[in-house]
């Protein structure tokens, strides 16, 4: 753990972060193109550090946690000059001759909180977001992947002066030493649980949050899916991370007039899968046990297993496949988050069913529909509300940092990747600039008030209606 006085370091960057608003953005672009060059020098160790951490295999590392934070920075390398710039908006009639614009500062000095599935991406892309729009960083990654913490603090050494960024290493009480600081803005990854803890500590000091939680991610597979694809890349999508990903699909409802092919098909991709033992491991014994007690708990309720898991080793776990029926939707594996390679499917025949209890659960973090049918898919997404849509595809959805990620209700508040990044933490400043001689019209409508100031307002009302 590297030893950091929390305080003083939160002072500088705070200090920091008052000269950084006049400094020119070249300079922000120049930190960012540094971190770039380091993310190739160091990616061997990065590679190392995810394997030994959880065995991730380094296909995996580079597609997942190198990839992105490239595609983030070579965003804000390409646009942020025109992000940055202000954006002229129109005049309200009473305004006539006025200026308007919107002016985008930076927050201030940020914090961020990371957990440990993916935890090199998950620290890095939000930083890069923090640092292009011009704020000062503070980086908390999770306990539970130490080495990668260590690599991470390695490099933002390299790259940042301590006072623009830095990488605290330490558990929850870190965390929490973090969190009683009057930061200007907290980003948090992590379980909804602790979502509402972070929400409440920045209360006390009226921090804004972006808050990127979990939560148990759905897929449809109706009638008209192709089902061999489906199947596929719904394995993949449980697979990848060994299902420790925030928007891995949690469980599938199958139509049941496709169930028995699907159900094949799903065996027949399993099968390519685990002829190679590539996967990571769950985390923790104490996450393995969570997730075999699941199995345990969800066959001793009645939960078919489809297909049965292996193990090869410590905290080593491969994809099962489970039949759950609505009888066994009290079940924790119905419940909780799974977070891990277990996948329930369930047969349905209406979309009424589905969308009701879909609904009764928490918002989810994404939603994945498996069809062929663009009438079904629109009633889909217009009846369930979700952080993202993947349709046809899972997980490929966080892989567009065009597209805003992030969550609704339960699975989060606030979104970010590229644009919506640079807008998450920055201030849209609204600036109205007067002429001169706009004076003489305005003071007709302040006080003491004269009967031809009312006629006035009343005609621009009138006119106003008219337009609307
Ligand atoms: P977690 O909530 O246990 O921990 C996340 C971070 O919070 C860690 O850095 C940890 O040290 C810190 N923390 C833990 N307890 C704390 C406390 N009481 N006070 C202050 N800080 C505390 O999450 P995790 O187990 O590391 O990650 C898994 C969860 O994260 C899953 O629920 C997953 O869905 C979610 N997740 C969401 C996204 C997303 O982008 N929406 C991405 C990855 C993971």
């Amino acid at each position: 753990m590297n030893e950091i006085n929390i305080e003083e370091t939160f002072q500088k960057q705070k200090r920091r972060a008052q000269v950084l608003r006049s400094v020119s953005i070249f300079n922000r672009l120049e930190y960012l193109k540094k971190l770039k060059k380091c993310l190739t020098k160091y990616e061997n160790e990065i590679i190392q550090a995810h394997l030994e951490d959880f065995r991730k295999p380094a296909n995996e590392t580079l597609l997942t946690e190198i990839l992105p934070v490239h595609e983030e920075i070579n965003l804000f390398l390409k646009h942020l000059r025109c992000w940055s710039r202000p954006k002229k908006v129109s005049n309200s009639l009473l305004l006539f001759g006025s200026k308007s614009f919107v002016l985008s500062e930076p927050k201030g000095c940020v914090l961020i909180i990371a957990p440990w599935n993916y935890p090199f991406m998950l620290s890095l892309v939000p930083l890069v977001g923090a640092i292009g729009s011009g704020n000062t960083v503070c980086v908390k990654p999770s306990e539970l992947t130490p080495k990668v913490s260590q690599l991470l603090c390695r490099i933002v050494q390299e790259v940042f002066p301590p006072e623009m960024a830095t990488v605290v290493e330490g558990g929850v009480e870190v965390s929490q030493k973090l969190l009683s600081l009057p930061y200007d803005h907290i980003f948090f990854t992590g379980s909804t649980a602790i979502g509402k803890i972070i929400m409440e500590a920045a209360a006390k000091n009226l921090v804004p949050v972006t808050l990127e939680l979990g939560g148990k991610s759905p897929v449809i597979v109706d009638s008209s899916a192709d089902l061999a694809s489906a199947a596929e890349k719904i394995i993949w999508g449980k697979s990848i991370n060994n299902g420790q990903t925030c928007v891995s699909p949690d469980y599938v409802y199958v139509h049941t007039q496709v169930w028995d092919r699907f159900i094949q098909e799903c065996e027949k991709a399993l099968a390519i899968l685990q002829k190679e033992h590539h996967r990571p491991q769950i985390i923790t014994e104490k996450h393995f046990q969570r997730l075999l007690h699941l199995l345990k708990q969800a066959e001793s309720e009645g939960v078919k297993i489809l297909v049965k898991g292996q193990m090869q080793g410590p905290r080593d776990l491969s994809p099962v496949l489970l039949e759950v029926t609505k009888n066994n939707f009290s079940t924790e594996l119905m419940q909780s988050e799974i977070f891990g390679p277990l996948l329930p499917m369930i047969k349905y025949e209406q979309n009424e069913e589905i969308i009701d209890h879909i609904n009764s659960q928490g918002k989810p973090l994404a939603l994945y529909i498996y069809s062929s049918d663009r009438q079904n898919i629109q009633h889909l997404i217009q009846s369930i509300s979700s952080g993202g849509v993947g349709i046809n595809n899972n997980i490929l959805q966080v892989a567009n940092h065009h597209l805003p990620f992030g969550g609704i209700g339960n699975s989060g508040i606030g979104k970010y990747h590229g644009w919506y990044s640079f807008l998450e933490f920055s201030h849209q400043r609204g600036v109205l600039q007067t002429p001169g001689w706009a004076h003489s019209i305005f003071r007709k409508f302040f006080p003491p008030y004269k009967k031809n100031s009312e006629k006035l307002v009343s005609r621009m009302i009138r006119l106003l209606q008219r337009v609307g």
